[in-house]
């Protein structure tokens, strides 16, 4: 846990959240301020920057976060039609909460700007 990380709290409880799923060291929430119809983020509870801090996780949370976010894209139903999963890194990746976090987004024709 990193002192005054907004993502940590949600982990904690600490922070409110709609929590859609929780397993295996990973925590899928609905984010405030949804870009598609659903967007939900994906973190490991463990705290690391960004994705350029993956070794920071065990290779078994590593492999649980891809089968954790495949599994929360499922259940919104996002399969049939799509979805898209990003994350960003840094200043010009505009990165603006430093947990490593996954965008989970779908439920419409995304745009090939977002
Ligand atoms: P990024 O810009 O990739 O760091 O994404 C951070 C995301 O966190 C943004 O999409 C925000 O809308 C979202 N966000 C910020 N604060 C909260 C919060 N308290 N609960 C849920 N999502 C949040």
């Amino acid at each position: 846990m990193a002192d005054d990380c907004l993502f940590c709290g949600i982990v904690a409880g600490d922070v409110p959240a709609k929590v859609v799923r929780r397993e295996n060291g990973m925590v899928a929430f609905h984010d405030i301020a949804p870009k598609a119809p659903v967007h939900v983020l994906v973190i490991p509870e463990r705290h690391v920057d960004s994705l350029a801090g993956v070794e920071g996780l065990t290779p078994g949370e590593r492999a649980d976060m891809l089968a954790f976010t495949a599994a929360v894209a499922r259940e919104h139903g996002l399969e049939p039609t799509g979805y898209r999963v990003t994350t960003n890194h840094g200043a010009d990746g505009l990165q603006s909460v430093h947990h490593l976090h996954w965008h989970v987004m779908g439920g419409t024709r995304l745009s090939d700007t977002m």
